[in-house]
């Protein structure tokens, strides 16, 4: 029995379909400044488009309070254009009479394009109002952001509670490659974390530690746990109303499955020219703060990465955007390649990295999610794919 239905459950053409994209990248100047997942989402709409749907795409943009031109989504509609080659309209607003109209103007074929959907305070709440009004555009919904189904939002669930539903091939992939960290994965069985979000991902590591053989920690996050095991660690980003709670896990049953740096990069100031200087964990001078994982830590991280047989990687060992504070990262990513096993990258900034080395294809799988992977491995249920169910008996 199938999950959830799919595309070949679904007989789309001269029909109304509602696309639910992950086309959450980032913008500088009001221009896309990476379009990995964009060119990742195109695919599923363009098969829709040749099966003779009228499409209608949705997704969010940032994290904006209410309308701001800032966040908006034109600009990521002028490059799915440009990508794909045909055209595909922005309309100017989520819901509501206009876009009503311009919906059952468009024909098979026509591509357009919601305004961001947290333009609208209902759909973080996964409001009813918003999710009828979703609803509404459309005679079926296809859920394809995978980097969004880990929240309950009106465009995630609430629009999937009231017409039928299936996961899109984006969604499925995902959910089939990461799915073999889950049941019983290859052994060794090996979680890189880092990256600047620690609050977010201290949950992460005490749900995902019972689960694998070894835990690889470098990154911001490291520092918090570093302070735990009471080092100083000088002006490095810290959580210090954490610090107790890493303790005990660094104290707990699993504890010794925790890998923390035994040598960084630190420097005197968050800077891209800042001098770099490598020293002990344990010897971070209080004035300097750390923005890399050392040589003697990026060694045995890769050691590890190179003998295991199923590793998740997530956030980026250092401030890798920088060149100084670079090495970490490129030397995880390239132990990640060398890996037999079956490898695996989530989070926005760890593929921007991949993709700044050259190696988005030296993995077995570059996630387009990052929490919603976390959680997936973590064996949460992720409300967006759970409320595909229903429509599936
Ligand atoms: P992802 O998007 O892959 O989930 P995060 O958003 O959690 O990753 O973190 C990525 C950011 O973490 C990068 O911009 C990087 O510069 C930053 N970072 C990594 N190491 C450090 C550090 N030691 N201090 C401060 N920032 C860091
Ligand atoms: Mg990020």
């Amino acid at each position: 029995m199938p999950r959830y239905l799919t595309l070949d459950d679904l007989n789309v053409s001269e029909r109304t379909v509602l696309v639910r994209s992950d086309l959450n990248v980032p913008l500088e100047d009001g221009e896309v400044a990476d379009d990995f997942r964009i060119r990742m989402a195109l695919p599923t709409i363009q098969r829709l488009r040749e099966a003779g749907a009228k499409v209608v795409v949705c997704s969010h943009l940032g994290r904006p309070k209410g309308a701001d031109p800032a966040f908006s989504m034109a600009p990521v509609a002028a490059r799915m254009s440009e990508l794909a080659g045909f055209e595909v309209r922005a309309l100017g607003a989520v819901v509501g009479d206009e876009v009503q109209q311009a919906v059952s103007d468009a024909g098979p074929g026509d591509v357009l394009v919601l305004e961001n959907t947290r333009f609208e305070p209902g759909e973080t709440k996964n409001d009813p109002d918003l999710a009828d009004r979703l609803a509404s555009l459309a005679d079926v919904f296809v859920q394809d952001a995978f980097g969004s189904v880990h929240r309950a939002h009106a465009s995630t669930v609430g629009v999937a509670e009231r017409i039928r539903s299936a996961a899109g091939p984006l969604l499925v992939a995902e959910l089939e490659s990461l799915g073999r960290f889950l049941g019983a994965p290859e052994r060794p069985y090996v979680v890189v974390l880092g990256g600047a979000k620690v609050s977010d991902k201290l949950g992460v590591i005490e749900n995902l530690l019972p689960k694998v053989d070894t835990m690889l920690v470098g990154g911001g996050m490291c520092f918090t746990l570093l302070a735990a095991r009471g080092y100083e660690v000088g002006s490095s980003l810290v959580e210090e109303d954490q610090v107790d709670s890493v303790r005990s896990l660094l104290d707990g049953p699993h504890g010794d499955r925790i890998r923390l740096p035994s040598d960084v990069v630190v420097a005197d100031a968050f800077a891209e020219d800042a001098a770099p200087r490598i020293v002990a964990a344990d010897e971070i001078p209080a004035d300097m703060m750390g923005l890399d994982i050392g040589p003697e830590t990026a060694e045995s991280f890769s050691e590890v990465i190179r003998g295991a047989q199923s590793v998740f990687w997530n956030g980026p060992m250092g401030v890798f955007e920088w060149e100084n504070f670079r090495a970490g990262t490129e030397a995880v990513a390239k132990a990640m390649a060398e890996c037999g096993g079956f490898t695996a990258v989530g989070g926005g900034d760890s593929a921007a990295a991949l993709r700044m080395l050259g190696m988005e294809d030296r993995v077995s799988h570059l996630s387009t999610g990052g929490g919603a992977g976390l959680e997936l491995l973590e064996g949460k249920e992720l409300p967006g794919v759970a409320v595909l169910e229903r429509w599936a008996s």
